[in-house]
């Protein structure tokens, strides 16, 4: 019983989790799940406004950065709310919590092509305030922009502002099912990405990933030292694996915590 005990303290203040199998990483147990979600995810599905004679099907230099944006330019939207519904089913599974999407909005932005390529994922608010949509914390913006290329990324929420995130052709075709293009490694990077990374299955996990930053979750080394998922076991690094994490849900329990932290009552009222 003492050892029971001495066990139990020495993981709550030591945080270690090794002699408790259930704990998918070196956490205490999460905080529990929270019965409903203070945010809300709208997906949006962004057209920029395109340059005469934009050529499609073709790797598209500007400066360092290479994109290549598969004909058509309209992607097939139902796709993309097929994959919308698996990532709502997939996140509240493994947050404990069910998290809302809005229906997909398809916006035709007046940003330009251009534009978007520069600003990245700093486009966001002004579309959204285009759009007369609030710009607070109760919500998490997710665009899916065409001409994009492989970009993606997102920022955090703050108190009184919104979380926001983007992503690329990359995703968007994948999950549309449109062919891999033969330059997609070059889209890609040299880095590491196994073959699951081009699919529609990896490209949910990477919009998930996206979205996920815009509740505040950093890749594993934004944690401290002692505390880091270990990269198999969270989506927060390796996003292609979706949906299927064997040694956890997808999101270690100090990922949990942040995001049961981000949605709950804990984060009413600031
Ligand atoms: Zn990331």
């Amino acid at each position: 019983m003492l050892s029971k005990i001495w066990n139990w303290l020495r993981r709550f203040f030591i945080g270690r989790g090794s002699d408790h199998p259930a704990a998918p990483d070196p956490s205490i147990r999460p905080i529990p799940a929270p019965v409903s979600s203070s945010k809300t995810i709208v997906p949006l599905l962004v057209l920029p406004r395109l340059p005469g004679g934009f050529q499609f099907d073709l790797v598209d230099q500007v400066g360092e950065d290479r994109y290549y944006t598969s004909s058509p330019w309209e992607p097939d939207v139902e796709a993309l709310r097929a994959a919308i519904v698996t990532a709502e089913s997939w996140l509240g599974t493994a947050v404990g919590t069910p998290i809302p999407w809005e229906p997909l909005r398809q916006v035709n932005s007046e940003r330009s092509l251009a534009e978007w390529r520069t600003e990245g994922v700093h486009a966001v608010r002004a579309e959204v305030e285009r759009l007369l949509l609030r710009w607070t914390e109760d919500y998490v913006y997710l665009a899916f922009v065409r001409g994009l290329g492989g970009y993606a990324g997102g920022i955090g929420f703050r108190p009184g502002e919104a979380g926001f995130a983007v992503v690329g052709d990359i995703c968007i075709e994948a999950v549309c099912g449109y062919a891999e293009p033969t330059s997609g490694s070059v889209l890609l990077g040299s880095g590491p990405w196994p073959a699951s990374a081009w699919s529609a299955a990896g490209q949910t996990g990477a919009f998930v990933h996206e979205a996920l930053h815009g509740f505040g979750l950093p890749h594993p080394d934004g944690w401290r030292a002692d505390r880091q998922p270990a990269p198999d076991r969270t989506i927060m690094n390796d996003w292609w694996r979706f949906p299927t994490y064997e040694r956890s849900d997808g999101l270690t329990n100090i990922e949990l915590d942040a995001v049961r932290e981000a949605i709950g009552p804990y984060a009413v009222g600031g």
